[in-house]
């Protein structure tokens, strides 16, 4: 990975299927977070080029060739997209390690993911359909669901390749126009795969992106009064300004703003898999995942057996370059690697007990922003470990003594995201599971491999609307009711 990765096209604004420099001449650097080093750079894009790419999407939607596309042919170019993708798999794999650190198995499975969004919702285009709904004699009443126009989407850079995904191929899915704004602390494979869109055959306009600094481009953005809907992934602050631009635009919006998600642990769970999912859940992508199981709740009956074993797993747990394909890559900036070492520094000064803590490997740059993965003892149930979200390889673990304890830690903290709850007992963990809140809770597994089927979204703090499977699609549809008198 010392070579710098294949130069793109163009590094620019993508509006109407064309590459560009931003208005103001600008770019960003990209930083490869396993280097510390520049590698690339996008151009910084601002308000005026989100005007311009926000009228392209909306004569694309109104006027163009992509708002008269029959469902059934948005469908098919979705899937045709999907399979040039497959295409593209290693170079998107490639792109998205250097950019983003993950280790290439992740960048590859992230990139094998973003072309099964694109098949999913290809196969769903042309299935949403409406009912009709007995009224009073004398009426048919149907209804109908129609795109919503222009969707603005401001996606993060944990997963930008999946993100990509999810929340484009479902909004196009629905026929809308999308304008994309990724992070600019990792979009270098989005760029690419907007490319690919174009080559695949969607029309201009369908799809524009505005790569840029947050508050310039993504506040543009989600302020736009011409974008009908915004879906946004990231921290609950900008969430919050994100909700509230969209709402002096009495428009809608999907926020997916994290989570601080419990792994609920039983005495008589499969003891294995459940430490072996412990695991996985809070290393993979370096704890960056808005799902990470960031807190283990561990049945006291079990507690020091458990621990013990967990910390010998964790102690083996090493951090890498992407090509070196370890457990985990680097976070993503100098700047998350200081925060986090921040929250574990006040942690650890507020009686939180390291318990255990994994490698990183020889060889990985000392420029990288590596952060050793580590678990946590926590006594105080309301300590910010277990509390807030770190958003790195952080494990926070407490005790319970029976299931009403359980259940009352799962519940919390602000957020409500994602929980597991492992019990050989199936009336016990279905009767957790119904009680923890949460968008989505996992019994005896954690995360189904993320599958896209499977509606996706939070609860309290974590935001609102779900994205992946059918449900998404219903998000970024307006349904419209149509009453016909006909006596
Ligand atoms: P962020 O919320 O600042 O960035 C997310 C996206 O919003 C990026 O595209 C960014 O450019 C854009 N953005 C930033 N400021 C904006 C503004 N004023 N208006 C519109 N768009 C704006 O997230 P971050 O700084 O990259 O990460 C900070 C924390 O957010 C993380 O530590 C983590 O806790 C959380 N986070 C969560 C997720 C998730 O998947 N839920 C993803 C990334 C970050």
């Amino acid at each position: 990975m010392n070579q710098p990765v294949q130069p793109l096209a163009a590094q620019g604004v993508f509006i109407d299927n064309t590459w560009r420099p931003a208005a103001s001449g600008r770019t960003l650097p990209m930083i490869a977070p396993a280097e510390g080093v520049a590698f690339a750079a996008i151009a910084a894009g601002g308000k005026e080029d989100v005007d311009a790419a926000v009228a392209s999407a909306r004569h694309a939607y109104e006027e163009g060739a992509w708002g008269r596309l029959a469902a059934t042919e948005r469908g098919r170019l979705l899937t045709k997209l999907g399979r040039l993708i497959e295409d593209h798999v290693d170079e998107i794999t490639a792109i998205e390690a250097r950019d983003t650190g993950k280790p290439m198995k992740q960048a590859r499975a992230d990139a094998v993911a973003v072309a099964r969004y694109f098949e999913y919702y290809g196969g769903a285009a042309d299935k949403l359909h409406g009912d009709t709904i007995p009224y009073a004699n004398g009426y048919f009443v149907a209804t109908v669901y129609e795109p919503k126009g222009v969707t603005g989407h401001i996606i993060p850079w944990n997963y930008p390749v999946q993100m990509f995904g999810r929340t484009i191929a479902a909004s196009l899915a629905v026929g809308n126009a999308c304008v994309m704004k990724p992070a600019e602390d990792a979009c270098l494979a989005p760029l690419r795969l907007v490319e690919l869109a174009a080559e695949a055959g969607f029309p201009e306009g369908a799809l524009n992106c505005v790569p840029g600094l947050g508050e310039e481009a993504g506040a543009a953005l989600a302020a736009h009064p011409d974008v009908d809907f915004l879906s946004f992934t990231g921290s609950p602050e900008v969430g919050t300004l994100v909700q509230a631009a969209a709402a002096r635009n009495h428009i809608g919006c999907t926020l997916e703003l994290g989570g601080k998600s419990p792994q609920v642990v039983f005495a008589d769970a499969d003891y294995e898999a459940a430490l072996a999912s412990v695991v996985a859940a809070i290393v993979q992508n370096a704890g960056q995942t808005c799902s990470a199981g960031s807190r283990l709740l561990l049945d006291a009956k079990i507690w020091d057996r458990f621990m013990a074993d967990l910390a010998l797993r964790f102690a083996k747990v090493t951090a890498g370059a992407p090509e070196m394909d370890r457990d985990l890559g680097p976070v993503i900036s100098k700047v998350q690697q200081r925060r986090i070492l921040g929250m574990v520094a006040a942690a650890e000064g507020s009686g939180a007990k390291k318990l255990a803590e994994g490698q990183i490997a020889a060889g990985a740059s000392t420029d990288g922003f590596f952060v050793k993965p580590a678990i946590y003892g926590v006594e105080n149930p309301t300590a910010p470990l277990l509390r807030d979200e770190v958003f790195g390889p952080i494990l926070a673990a407490i005790r319970f003594h029976d299931e009403e304890e359980a259940v009352r830690l799962a519940n919390s903290t602000d957020y409500g995201l994602v929980a597991g709850v492992w019990s050989a007992d199936g009336a016990r963990a279905m009767r957790v599971a119904r009680r923890i809140k949460a968008g989505q809770v996992f019994v005896n597994n954690y995360g189904a491999g993320g599958g896209v089927e499977l509606p996706f979204g939070g609860v309290k703090k974590s935001g609102h609307g779900r994205e992946k499977g059918f449900a998404a699609l219903h998000d970024f549809a307006a349904l419209k009711t149509m009453v016909f008198k006909h006596n």
